[in-house]
């Protein structure tokens, strides 16, 4: 097949350009250096049925209208709606903070009308004498939902999630996590969501299956650039890799959070009654433990089935080898992602994009978006 286009990396934003491009005449060749395609959406079905999202829970969810029609070009979603739930000093609670935790963990009974002036009234407390100004994460959390639940909920697991006191850590981090004056105990706000009845891997297997894609698996095209002829090689390239790793590290390595995941199958037919229970105390070294049945109701068969995988998520700090989850946001990774950026500006034809391409948390539907808009921005220039 003639290439038009090279996208290397066939994760959700990889997939969603080589389609776009696909759909309007170029011929694409999708490189990706793992043996699989989807990134680290992909998953594994057990022999019990299971299907195992291998590198931590993964629940689609979007208020984009464009994503949502786009996906469901290819995939149908079986309506789970996802409900996060806190373990902490022996009790459970519900997430996300709102009135449900509120009550709950006070044992007041306010209403949607009281829950604001109560929570100010507790911020208030916790930030005395605190200037405000450019606020940390602590002062950012403690002012959306006060210093109890904030040491109770917040602080340990940040502590663990990200390695480090979260005075250290921006604000923008807790702006991630929802917080509600009602009892909508839906983690997300997305009315629309689910998982793909199919399997997360018939997205992606759906996505690239067009006669003008092909796909060549265990190929990395940091390596495979070198040793291609020109003509190839001075193809556009849609490149979704960690960006220092496009540079040879050149100005040093960006900082990454990693996960281990530590997998048990259980002889029960449901372990923990929930799919993801957060552990947000010291007391254990894991932030939390998935159990995969739970994203699939539906298959009935499998629920009842007298076995259940459930998986610790256990964060650590990225060393080389290990696969890069969350950028570490700081100061100091903003000028190096600067500097990277400066570098791929200048090589014509190069798009970077992705979670390790743009060094960002992007939630699966804001990697499809971008992976719309590249494309888009593309076919507008070509
Ligand atoms: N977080 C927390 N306690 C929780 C859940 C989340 O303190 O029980 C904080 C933590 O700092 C985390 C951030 O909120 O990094 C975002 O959490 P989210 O659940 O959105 O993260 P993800 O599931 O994407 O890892």
């Amino acid at each position: 097949m003639a290439v038009d286009v090279i996208v290397a990396g066939a994760g959700i934003w990889g997939c969603t350009v080589a389609r776009v491009l696909a759909e309007a005449g170029r011929k694409v060749l999708v490189l990706e250096k793992r043996a699989q395609i989807g990134g680290n959406v992909r998953c594994e079905t057990d022999e019990n049925g299971i299907e195992i999202h291998t590198y931590g829970s993964h629940i689609f969810h979007t208020h984009l209208d464009d994503v949502w029609e786009f996906v469901n070009r290819f995939i149908t979603f079986n309506g789970y709606q996802h409900k996060v739930l806190a373990r902490y000093e022996g009790k459970t609670y519900f997430l996300p903070l709102g009135l449900t935790l509120v009550n709950q963990f006070y044992g007041l009974n306010l209403t949607p009308a009281e829950l604001p002036a109560f929570i100010a009234q507790e911020a208030a407390k916790g930030l005395e004498g605190r200037n405000l100004a450019n606020p940390t994460f602590e002062e950012q959390a403690i002012s959306f939902i006060g210093e109890p639940l904030y040491w109770a909920f917040i602080r340990e697991y940040t502590r663990k999630q990200w390695g480090t006191d979260p005075k250290n850590l921006p604000a923008s981090i807790i702006k991630r996590l929802p917080v509600r004056a009602s009892y909508d105990i839906n983690y997300f706000p997305d009315y629309r969501q689910g998982i793909p009845r199919a399997g997360y891997n018939s997205l992606f297997e759906r996505l690239l299956d067009h006669p003008n894609i092909s796909l060549e698996c265990n190929v990395d095209w940091l390596d495979w650039r070198t040793r291609q002829d020109s003509t190839l090689t001075a193809r556009p390239v849609f490149y979704s890799g960690p960006i220092d790793a496009l540079f040879g590290y050149r100005f040093g390595a960006l900082p990454w959070r990693s996960l281990r995941f530590e997998r048990e199958t259980l002889e029960v037919a449901d372990w923990q009654g929930t799919s993801v229970m957060n552990y947000t105390g010291a007391d254990v070294p894991f932030t939390r433990i998935h159990e995969f049945k739970h994203f699939h109701p539906e298959d009935k068969e499998t629920m009842a089935r007298a076995k259940t995988v459930i998986c610790r998520e256990y964060p650590k700090t990225w060393e080389p080898g290990d696969e890069p989850y969350y950028a570490v946001d700081n100061a100091e990774s903003r000028a190096l992602l600067a500097r990277y950026q400066e570098e791929a500006a200048k090589v014509p034809g190069l798009v970077v994009g992705g979670r390790l391409g743009e060094y960002r948390y992007y939630d699966m539907d804001q990697s499809v978006g971008r992976g719309l808009a590249a494309a888009k921005a593309y076919l507008e220039r070509n």
